[in-house]
Order: C-alpha cells, then structure tokens, then sequence
C-alpha cells in the first residue's frame, strides 16, 4: 500500500468516526428531549405499591419531628397503611369510592378541595390510606410537593385537613469521568441521574457546541445536592454546585453563587462569567417593575399570566441582545406593540416588546452579538407606561428569567467578590471530599 492509498482510507476511516460520532450525540439529544418532556424529578428507591404496610416506621419518625405542631394523636391501635398511585382515567372519587359511603366521600372531597384542587390530580400521585382494626379508613395522606404532605383524618361526623412538613436531609454527590463518546452517554453510563445531567447539558449550552468542542479525553466532572425525603424514601435532585469540563487540559468550571440581588447563578474561579449566555436583565439603569407570575392585567383586568418580566425605563433607552444570536422576527405583533424576536439555539429565545423603535442594523434574519443595541424602550402596543417586556423563551415556552439557572454575564466584584472566593474554596473541598472519600 503506498502512502497516498494509505491516507485515503484514513480520511475515510476518519469520516465514519465523525459519522457515528454525530449519530450518537443525536441519539443522546433525542433521548433527553424526551426524558425533558415528562421530566420527573422524584424517583422512588423502593416501591410498595398496592400493600398493606405497618405504620411503625412512620410513627416512628412523626414523632421524632421538631415542628410537629399538629399533635397528632397517637392512637394505641396500628393502622394499616395502603397505598394507592393514580393511573390513566382515574378520578379521586373512583378511587376512594370503594372505601367510603357517598355521604363521607363527598365531605372528604369538599374538605379536600379547600387545599388542594383535585381536578389536577395528576398521574403518578399517591393517595396514602390507614384503616384501623374495624376496616375502617381513618386517614388518608396526599404527598403534594417533595416536601409537603397533606393530611386528613376522618372521624364519624367530622374531617379535620392539616399541611405538614416533611423533613428532608440534604447531602452531596461528586462525579468525574472522562468522556468517550459523548456527555450525555458516558453521564449515563457513569450513573449521573438525568435529571442533573440534563442540567449540565443546560449549563454548557452558551459555552461549548456539543459536537465540535468535545475532544476525546474530555474530563468532565461534577458535584451536585441530593435531598432525601426520610419518611417516603425517596431522593430528589437539588442543584448543581460545580461543575467542570477538562478539554485539551482547558478548565471550563462553574461554581454555583447566590448573588446579593438573589439570583442562583454560576461564575467561574475568577468570579467572571463571559461567556455567551442569556443576559437576565437586557437594559441599563432599569427597575423590575413586574414580574413574571399571576398578576391581574392592567388592561383587561383579568387574571392572567405574565409570561416575562418588565423593567420601567425612560422611552429611548437601549435595549440589549440577551445572547449571540440570529433575528427570527421584528416588527408590529398585536398586543406586544413594536417587537423583537432573537433565536439563540435549539433551545432558547427572547422577545423584547412595546418598544419605540428598532436599531438600523436589525432585521430578520441578521445576526446580533450579545449586548449589541438591537431596539429602544417604548410604549406600543398594550403597555401602561413605558418599560421593556423582556421574555425568555425555551422550548418555546416562556420561562422566568430570574429563575434562569445559566451564567448571567455577571461580574462579581468587591465584597460579593470576597464572598464568593471563600464559597468556592469550601464547594470545592466539599467536591474532592465527596469524590474520594
Ligand atoms: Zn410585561
């Protein structure tokens, strides 16, 4: 084989590398769009579904708890514990039907009500029931966050409801490996829950093109919070608290920082993150005025909810590109007055509306750097005043900006600075700590 030969088959051996290589990280996308889609942050560790358990354990750590303020009487009989999980096309009265007379059905239901809307009773929901040594239900107990239980006792004539806390224990899980195919894969394979992993991906989406910077003999590494429910047994993903991805010997590391105007967001050693994010706040010298949530419309007057945050200007002032992007629309769109649309990824967009007017340079289509001047702040289209409805935009569903967990841009500087410096020194023990303990 000569030489020229001998590199014609490397290139071609090279391009079925790339080709695989691509296929994979698709795969991996799709796989994690999916997972997106019904993300389930709380999993199980053990199932005991459908049984009939003793109640001992959870007595147990009932009265163990501190703000156990209810004073739960504790009865001298044990009751059994049922539990029931929510399927498809179940109703609450269906599945409590079988236990109750209609008249004691209806007052749990009623009661029920008051605290928790049953017609949002989704899939997956456990409906815990205790009968005593007659048969009877004398308890039930409906999980409503991770934290949260809501709980009823049931007498003859009467249903007392109560929200109680669940204690929870948080502790730290540290990863590192190193990447051979891709992220999401050997995440996978090295046992990096999805839900965190899905997150990293997330973090990473401004810095790195997934399929071009990704060197073999990457080093990714990773700590994050795990808190677990005590009583039900089941553990939850917190946040991210650093994370770092080795690339040609090249550290591209976060440190998670609760900055003093109380966003969650992720710096680097130096307390600088210059990389290509969102920007949370895309305009100089402006005050939040409304937030993103339910709020009645100054408008119409009804309760609806606002889907991005508003920041009161002066009409003219500059409006920021929130990231490097391209310009998917411009122009009038109904009750968002003047409006700019940029698509930053696969993923993220933001709009900026009631704006007086657009900069020259901003068409559809063109191509916008972070922090470039694209508009002015105004007061088109439905607006009580001037300011900047600013919304991001992932999945193509508005989210709250300041609940963005990416890098911000931010700088810290001075005491948060200092703070910040002695935080990760402590996150960053607590990492080795927890990976080579
Ligand atoms: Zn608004």
């Amino acid at each position: 084989m000569n030489v020229e030969s001998f590199s014609f088959f490397k290139i071609i051996f090279f391009f079925i590398l790339i080709i695989f290589g691509v296929n994979s990280f698709f795969q991996g996308l799709s796989d994690l769009n999916n997972f997106n889609q019904n993300i389930n942050f709380t999993k199980p560790m053990e199932t005991q579904e459908n049984d009939f358990v003793e109640e001992e354990k959870i007595k147990k750590i009932d009265s163990k708890k501190i703000d156990n303020n209810q004073s739960l009487p504790i009865k001298e009989e044990k009751l059994k514990e049922k539990l029931i999980i929510v399927k498809k096309n179940d109703t609450f009265s269906k599945i409590i039907n079988p236990y109750f007379d209609k008249q004691k059905e209806n007052l749990i239901i009623q009661n029920l009500n008051k605290k928790f809307n049953l017609k949002y009773l989704s899939i997956g929901q456990k409906i815990y029931l205790y009968e005593n040594n007659q048969k009877e239900i004398v308890k039930m107990i409906l999980p409503i966050s991770f934290n949260k239980d809501l709980v009823l006792h049931i007498k003859q004539n009467s249903i007392t409801l109560h929200e109680e806390n669940i204690e929870i224990e948080k502790d730290f899980k540290s990863l590192k490996f190193k990447i051979s195919s891709s992220l999401y894969q050997d995440g996978i394979k090295a046992g990096l829950p999805l839900a965190v992993l899905a997150e990293a991906i997330r973090l990473y989406s401004f810095d790195i093109d997934f399929q071009r910077d990704i060197k073999k003999d990457t080093i990714f590494e990773i700590l994050y919070e795990t808190l677990i429910n005590v009583k039900r047994n089941t553990i939850e993903y917190g946040d991210i608290e650093y994370i770092n991805l080795k690339i040609e010997n090249k550290d591209l590391e976060y440190f998670i920082f609760f900055t003093e105007d109380g966003y969650i967001d992720y710096f680097d050693r130096d307390g600088k993150n210059v990389k290509k994010s969102l920007l949370k706040t895309p305009i100089d010298g402006a005050r939040l005025s409304s937030n993103f949530g339910m709020r009645k419309h100054p408008i119409s007057g009804y309760n609806k909810l606002h889907k991005g945050v508003d920041f009161a200007a002066p009409i003219g002032t500059p409006v920021y590109a929130g990231g490097n992007g391209v310009v998917e629309f411009v122009g009038r769109n109904g009750g968002y007055g003047k409006y700019i649309r940029i698509r930053h990824n696969n993923e993220y967009k933001t709009a900026y509306a009631h704006l007086s007017g657009y900069n020259k340079k901003i068409y559809k289509g063109a191509r916008v750097n972070q922090g470039e001047i694209i508009g002015y702040v105004g007061n088109t289209g439905n607006s009580t005043g001037p300011h900047l409805h600013y919304e991001i935009i992932f999945q193509n569903k508005q989210i709250n900006p300041m609940k963005l967990k990416l890098p911000s841009g931010k700088i810290l500087e001075g005491s948060e600075l200092q703070k910040f410096k002695k935080n990760i020194k402590d996150i960053y023990a607590r990492h080795l700590y927890s990976l080579y303990e």
